[in-house]
């Protein structure tokens, strides 16, 4: 059963990650400043926000903490992994699993969706949520 909605959702994050991934400016910005100002955007549904991008095994089954120790309810079935500077998902209960078999993201405006879960990891280089 496919709705009109999740289309629209699946076309929205579609697009969303084709303006990270053809950014030009992501690319230049990490190239320009040599050292790693990488950052770690997680988008769940309509929320927004900075994840802390350090080694290790997380989830969304719960509350997701950002930056700024403020606690976003995820309640997604997604496991991923951080580790050194890459991102992967290894478990999700989406059925076309799409975003399990990406391969880990390491680059400026790479992204990882979940398109069913309306869920996407974004590896931001330019400061892109600067206004919160
Ligand atoms: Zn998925």
């Amino acid at each position: 059963m496919v709705r009109v909605i999740n289309i629209a959702v699946i076309l929205f994050f579609f697009i969303i990650s084709i303006i990270f991934i053809f950014n030009p400016f992501s690319y230049k910005s990490s190239q320009e400043n040599g050292t790693s100002n990488k950052k770690l955007i997680l988008v769940v549904e309509q929320d927004t926000f900075y994840i802390p991008f350090k080694d290790g095994e997380f989830n969304l089954y719960s509350n997701v903490v950002d930056i700024n120790g403020k606690k976003h309810p995820a309640y997604k079935s997604i496991d991923y992994i951080i580790k050194d500077e890459t991102v992967s998902v290894t478990h999700s209960d989406c059925a076309n699993q799409i975003c399990v078999n990406t391969p880990a993201i390491s680059k400026c405006g790479d992204a990882i969706v979940c398109a069913p879960n309306k869920v996407a990891f974004i590896i931001d280089c330019k400061d892109t949520l600067k206004a919160e």
